[in-house]
C-alpha cells in the first residue's frame, strides 16, 4: 500500500511540472478545465488510497491493542473470580506485563516506521544502483586525433527496446564534409550519439583513427568533439558565462571574437545590459548563436552538427551557414541537415532509411542513382517551390540586364 502512495504522490508531482512546462500548449488549446480535471483526479486518487491506508492501519492497531488487552483481561478476571489470585498480585502483574508488552510496542512501532523508510528509500537506492551504469571509457588518450572514423555492421537498440540501426556501415574522413540524410527517425542522430559515446552500439565495429572508439578516454575525446544541435541547451546565467562554456580559461576578448563568428556580437551591444543580460531570455534564433560561439570558443578538431540550422530565420541561416562554412575548414565534419544548402556541397553523403545505409555518394552521384536520396531531394525542391524561386531569380536577372543595357 504504500509503494503504491509513493507511485500516486510521484504522479501528482509529475503532473504539477507537466502543466507547468506545457502551460503555453494548454492555454493555447484552452484545455485548462481537462488538464485540472485531470489533475484533480490524481489527487483524489491520492486521498483515497492515503485513506484506505490509514483505516487499514486503525484496524490492525485496533485488532492488535484487542488481542493484547483481552488476554490480560480475562485471565486477570478469570483467576481474581476463581480466587486463585489476589487483586495486589493481579496488580503486580499488569504492572510486570507492562514492562514486557512495552518494548514489544516499541518495536513494532520501528519496524512499521522502517517499513516505511524504505518505501520512500526505494526511489534514492535506484539513484545509487545507476552508478552501474556510469559510462565506459578507454586507457588510450586521443592526443591530435585527426577523425577518421570507420563504423562497420553497427547494430544498435535503445535502453527501451527499439532498434534504431541494423547493420549500418559508413567512413568519416578526416577533414571532410560528411552529410547524413534521411526521413526523421531513420537513424541519422542516433548515429552522432555513438560516436559521441553516449551510448555503446550492440555489435559491429566502430574505429576512430584505425583503433576502437571503445578504447578512447570518453571525456578526452568529447574535448575534441564540438556538438551542436537542432535545440541547444542555455544555462539560467549571463551571455558571457553562457558562452565561456564552450572554454572556461577564455577571456572576454576571445569570448567576444566568439560571438563575432557567430553573428551574435552586434546583436549583444544592442541590449541594455550586453553581455551581463540574462541568456535564457533571448530568441530561439540567437541561443542557437550561442551554440555556435561556444563552438568557436572550443575549437575542436571534430564537429558534429545536428540541424544546427533548424530554429533560425533565413537571414541567420545564411549568416550562421558561412560562419560554419569558415569553421568547417581542415576539420572532420558530420552534418545532419534537411536543408539541401547544407547538404550538397558535402564531400559524401550518406542517406539512411528506418535505422539501415541505403545509398551513399557525392551529391551529383546521388542525384543520378534516382532513389531515395532523389526522393528527398525532390521533396524538398516542391516544398520551397523552387521553380517559382528560380522564376522570380530569373526575371529579376533579366530585368538587371534590361536596365544596364
Ligand atoms: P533521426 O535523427 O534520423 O530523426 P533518430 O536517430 O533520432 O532519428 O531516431 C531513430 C529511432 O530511434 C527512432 O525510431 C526514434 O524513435 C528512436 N530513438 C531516438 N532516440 C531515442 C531514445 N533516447 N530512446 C529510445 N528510442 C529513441
Amino acid at each position: 500500500m504504500r509503494r503504491g502512495l509513493q507511485k500516486l504522490r510521484e504522479e501528482k508531482n509529475h503532473g504539477i511540472i507537466s502543466i507547468i512546462d506545457s502551460i503555453v500548449v494548454i492555454k493555447s488549446f484552452v484545455r485548462e478545465q481537462f488538464e485540472g480535471q485531470k489533475q484533480a483526479d490524481t489527487q483524489a486518487k491520492l486521498v483515497n488510497a492515503q485513506l484506505v491506508t490509514r483505516k487499514t492501519n486503525f484496524r490492525y492497531d485496533g485488532l492488535k491493542t484487542f488481542v493484547e488487552q483481552i488476554g490480560v483481561v480475562v485471565l486477570t478476571a478469570y483467576l481474581v473470580l476463581d480466587r486463585q489470585i489476589s487483586i495486589g498480585a493481579i496488580m503486580f502483574h499488569i504492572l510486570l506485563f507492562n514492562n514486557v508488552s512495552a518494548p514489544i510496542r516499541q518495536r513494532h512501532r520501528i519496524y512499521d516506521e522502517m517499513n516505511e523508510a524504505l518505501t520512500y528509500s526505494e526511489g534514492f537506492f535506484a539513484i545509487l544502483d545507476a552508478d552501474a551504469a556510469i559510462e565506459a571509457t578507454g586507457p588510450l588518450e586521443p592526443g591530435d586525433v585527426r577523425g577518421t572514423f570507420d563504423i562497420c555492421n553497427v547494430d544498435f537498440t535503445y535502453p527501451n527496446g527499439s532498434q534504431a540501426l541494423h547493420d549500418v556501415c559508413l567512413t568519416i574522413e578526416e577533414g571532410k564534409t560528411t552529410a547524413l540524410v534521411g526521413l526523421s527517425g531513420a537513424g541519422k542522430s542516433t548515429i552522432i550519439n555513438l560516436l559521441c559515446k553516449f551510448y555503446a552500439p550492440d555489435s559491429g565495429q566502430m574505429l576512430l583513427d584505425g583503433k576502437p572508439l571503445a578504447d578512447y578516454d570518453t571525456h578526452a575525446l568529447r574535448q575534441r568533439i564540438g556538438l551542436v544541435l537542432q535545440k541547444n541547451h542555455i544555462f539560467k546565467g549571463t551571455i558571457e558565462e553562457n558562452i565561456r562554456y564552450g572554454d572556461f580559461t577564455s577571456t572576454q576578448e576571445e569570448i567576444e571574437a566568439a560571438a563575432r563568428q557567430a553573428y551574435l556580437h552586434d546583436q549583444i551591444l544592442d541590449l541594455p545590459r550586453q553581455y551581463q543580460s540574462d541568456a535564457q531570455q533571448l530568441s530561439g534564433g540567437q541561443q542557437q548563436r550561442i551554440a555556435i560561439a561556444r563552438l568557436f570558443l572550443k575549437n575542436p578538431p571534430i564537429i558534429f552538427l545536428d540541424e544546427p540550422t533548424a530554429s533560425l530565420d533565413a537571414i541567420a541561416t545564411e549568416q550562421i551557414k558561412n560562419s560554419l562554412d569558415a569553421i568547417k575548414q581542415g576539420r572532420t565534419v558530420v552534418i545532419i541537415s534537411h536543408s539541401l544548402a547544407q547538404i550538397v556541397d558535402s564531400d559524401c553523403i550518406y542517406v539512411m532509411k528506418k535505422g539501415r545505409m541505403v545509398e551513399s555518394g557525392t551529391h551529383d552521384e546521388l542525384y543520378d542513382m534516382k532513389g531515395t536520396y532523389r526522393e528527398i531531394f525532390d521533396a524538398s525542391a516542391r516544398s520551397l517551390n523552387i521553380e517559382k524561386l528560380a522564376r522570380t531569380m530569373a526575371d529579376d536577372g533579366n530585368e538587371v540586364l534590361d536596365t544596364a543595357s
